[in-house]
């Protein structure tokens, strides 16, 4: 478990690599969310357990936090009344601290987070009538810098550990109130009806946050191997969508070793367009990236690639990328969807998003050629639910706060 430092990497396109898989805290206790039953079992054992007490301990606590999303050890009923001060004293069950909590007027609600040593970070819940999606970030900032994107212009870049990564999906479950209830004394005292994860809120996962999921690899593979862990939060690997930028040397193992949807945002048909609004495209050309999608492992008609394509007016919105657009999958025998999504502008942003029309025109020209290409509605407009807004207002207004400060100084002297 090394340390991490943080990253500051303008223009930087290669992967940073970061040791660390957990944030350590103050107090010196270790966070049990984000580790797997093994390891947990090794740290009972480290703490003094025998080998077959640490394992069945392990077994148990696993259940208490990723089945009945427990924080607190004395909640554990099966655990002997003396071993959870035991616990209590070198683990904690933590989540991510909320900064700020918003709800929009069309339900979709967003959090400003806290990591332990103090970074912001973003998640998103979406629901549809259907469905409810949550975006979780991989990282604090990305290391890319694509040019509509916001996260992009942040400057400080660290992975997110698999506890802060799967510690969001545990936190919107807290927050939505979607826990079993009731006790919990293995097999004896409850019935499975009582906990069956039949009626969620939460159905859908998409590594859509901040952050490029690929180059933090390792423990987004960890944090999601949790996520679908039976024993875990038992959600089906169709039910999680990776989206990349396109790095395309890790795809293939996203495939085989997560085995989770993917989704790519292409945005651009030509190499000059792309170069400047995905840069990454400057390493991973176009043709190389549709290639990789080709292979992925898992893609079917049944599970479709889904290419993002952010609007942006006159950029790459024309009936010719459309049709160019319907080519490239074409000849690559992609099996394809496209999701059309109108840009959602910040401030200092080069680009506005395409108009109404030209959206609709664009998505028929592509659905003509035998793709599906609807248009992602913007939610949350009114709580600026977009990737890496909700954490610039809040600097922004711990910088009105610091001018007040400032301001009510000076009039004191
Ligand atoms: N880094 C990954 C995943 C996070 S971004 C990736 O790039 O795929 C998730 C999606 O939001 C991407 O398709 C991204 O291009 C899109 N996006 C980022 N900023 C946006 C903006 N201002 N308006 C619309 N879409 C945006
Ligand atoms: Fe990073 Fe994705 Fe934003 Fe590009 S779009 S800067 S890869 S978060």
């Amino acid at each position: 478990m090394a340390d991490t430092t943080l990253m500051s990497i303008p223009g930087q396109v290669d992967p940073v690599p970061v040791a660390r898989d957990i944030t350590p805290r103050e107090d010196g206790r270790v966070d049990l969310i984000g580790l797997p039953k093994k390891d947990i079992a090794a740290l009972f054992e480290g703490a003094g357990l025998d080998a077959r007490q640490a394992k069945l301990r392990s077994k148990q606590v696993f259940h208490w936090l990723y089945h009945r999303g427990v924080t607190d050890f004395e909640a554990m009923t099966d655990i002997a009344k003396t071993m959870r001060p035991w616990l209590a004293e070198r683990f904690v069950i933590g989540r991510p601290e909320v900064v700020e909590a918003q709800h929009s007027t069309d339900g979709t609600r967003k959090w400003l987070l806290k990591t332990a040593d103090g970074h912001e970070f973003e998640m998103v819940f979406i629901p549809d009538a259907d469905r409810g999606t949550l975006c979780v970030s991989s990282q604090v900032g990305c290391t890319l810098n694509c040019r509509f994107c916001h996260t992009g212009t942040m400057r400080l870049v660290r992975n997110l550990t698999p506890g802060e990564i799967v510690g969001q999906v545990m936190l919107a479950r807290d927050a939505l109130g979607e826990w079993p209830k009731g006790k919990m004394d293995f097999a004896e005292e409850e019935s499975e009806a009582e906990y069956t994860a039949d009626g969620r809120l939460l159905t859908n996962i998409v590594m859509m946050g901040m952050g490029e999921p690929l180059y933090n690899f390792d423990n987004v593979k960890s944090a999601l191997q949790l996520v679908m862990d039976g024993d875990g939060l038992a959600l089906s690997k169709r039910r999680i969508t990776l989206s990349t930028s396109g790095v395309v040397p890790a795809m293939e193992r996203c495939g085989e070793e997560i085995g989770v949807n993917l989704a790519v945002s292409l945005h651009a048909v030509s190499k000059d367009i792309r170069d400047e609004i995905v840069p990454i495209n400057k390493k991973y050309g176009i043709e190389e990236l549709l290639q990789a999608c080709a292979d992925y492992p898992g893609a079917s008609n049944a599970r479709r690639i889904t290419f993002e394509y952010v609007m942006l007016k006159d950029k790459n919105d024309s009936d010719e990328d459309a049709r160019e657009l319907v080519r490239l999958l074409k000849e690559y025998k992609l099996p394809a969807k496209v999701n059309l999504i109108p840009f959602n502008p910040w401030p200092g942003a080069v680009y506005e998003c395409s108009s109404p029309e030209r959206i609709k025109a664009f998505s028929n020209i592509v659905f003509e050629g035998g793709i599906s290409a609807p248009v992602r509605t913007p939610r949350g407009r009114d709580i600026d639910a977009a990737c890496g807004q909700l954490k610039t207002a809040a600097e922004k207004k711990s910088r009105a706060e610091l001018d007040r400060e400032a301001a009510m100084a000076a009039a004191a002297d």
